[in-house]
């Protein structure tokens, strides 16, 4: 699949870190991670959909599995399957067998959102190991809000802890910030006074401890706040701030969660020089690319969906790219947990820009140097461009 492209690195500009060597057989996680359905969601229709059986297929590629992997019943095949790749991961060399996946993705870089870490899962270092490509970390915005947030501080503590953060994230190493407020209260964020913002302060309930951790944030005026106010910070220090937009788990409001609602945010940042990245972005993929198409300083991806709707990922891909720049779309995987995500993730993508830039009006208009140059700037030219400052 997507052969031409096969020579081309790719830079993951959003992903979560993978489990370790302890969790290299739970194949029931595996499976948990082809989809974004609740712990409680039935596992007799989870393993009815293609990535799943995508995930099988590399698995039986890379593993070199003694066992054979049968098809029969459709409600007994589940069973099968997670029992097939059980008894295949318990063999492997874990090191070996994710340094063979990621390889075969062609990874460079993996910018990573340590916002969501899977239960045992690496560290950053561990990460780099494992998968052969560097790691550089984004820093998750309402995290750190919640972090900062210990018994008996004060709104002004906890506001300087926070921007001091903010205002020291480049030189810490961080590529990036990201917020979550799709899933919290959405992506109409405005404006917030102090006084509101110190009021919800005090609504929020404390931690009792310093050991336990504070509770959510998910007020939307401190969310509000926050991303105002540490906004221009991130412009400063040429830090894009990423934001989860579209789908994801039940958790989140897809109707808050369209990009459209970002309008009044980029019409005051982008204007200072803030780059903002709209993550994930199906099935708002097409809002997002007009969003890219008329505003300066806006990028976006279709990550999640590809890798997770495998049989979608020609049409999305082709739908994104119908009005935008080259220059505003990146690749990433958003995988977790799996280094199987990872390589369906790079598979199936560069399956859909080969199919892209294959299509029949685009080869008549467009010239092999012109594709090949645009193909370089999504798998990985724009993410250094934008996130490292690096030029062609
Ligand atoms: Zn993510």
């Amino acid at each position: 699949m997507g052969d031409w492209l096969d020579g081309l690195p790719l830079v993951d500009h959003h992903c979560h870190a993978i489990v370790g060597e302890s969790r290299k057989a739970d194949a029931l996680g595996a499976l948990r991670a082809t989809s974004e359905a609740p712990g409680g969601y039935p596992l007799v229709d989870l393993v009815e959909r293609p990535a799943w059986q995508a995930v099988l297929r590399v698995m039986e590629r890379f593993a070199a599995s003694p066992f054979r992997l049968t098809t029969g019943d459709v409600s007994v095949e589940g069973v099968t399957t997670l029992n097939w790749a059980e008894k295949t991961l318990s063999g492997v060399d874990y090191h070996r067998y994710c340094t063979d996946l990621f390889r075969a993705g062609g990874y460079a870089q993996l910018y990573v959102d340590g916002g969501y870490e899977p239960e045992g899962s690496v560290t950053l270092s561990n990460l780099a190991r494992l998968s052969g490509a560097s790691t550089r970390p984004i820093l998750r915005l309402e995290r750190l809000g919640e972090d900062q947030h210990t018994p008996g501080r004060s709104f002004d503590d906890w506001w300087e802890r926070v921007t001091q953060r903010v205002r020291t994230a480049r030189e810490e190493g961080y590529v990036a910030a990201k917020s979550i407020a799709a899933y919290r209260t959405g992506l109409h964020v405005q404006p917030v006074s102090l006084a509101e913002a110190r009021a919800a302060y005090t609504r929020w309930g404390e931690p009792v401890s310093l050991q336990q951790v504070a509770p959510r944030l998910k007020d939307k005026a401190l969310i509000d706040f926050l991303l105002w106010h540490t906004a221009p910070l991130l412009a400063n220090q040429a830090l894009p701030l990423q934001f989860h937009t579209g789908y994801g788990d039940p958790d989140t409001d897809l109707l808050q969660g369209n990009p459209l609602w970002l309008r009044g945010f980029l019409e005051t940042f982008i204007p200072q020089g803030l780059a903002v990245v709209l993550l994930h972005t199906y099935p708002y993929h097409r809002e997002a690319g007009y969003l890219a198409s008329v505003y300066e300083g806006v990028y976006f991806d279709v990550s999640l969906i590809i890798p997770m709707g495998v049989s979608g990922a020609r049409r999305v891909l082709a739908e994104a790219l119908e009005l935008t720049s080259y220059r505003r779309f990146l690749f990433a995987s958003d995988a977790h947990t799996r280094p199987e995500m990872f390589l369906l993730a790079a598979d199936t993508f560069r399956d859909a820009l080969a199919h892209h830039f294959a299509d029949a009006v685009l080869t008549h208009y467009v010239s092999p140097a012109v594709r090949e140059r645009w193909a370089g700037l999504i798998l990985h030219a724009n993410a250094r461009k934008l996130y490292l400052g690096e030029e062609e």
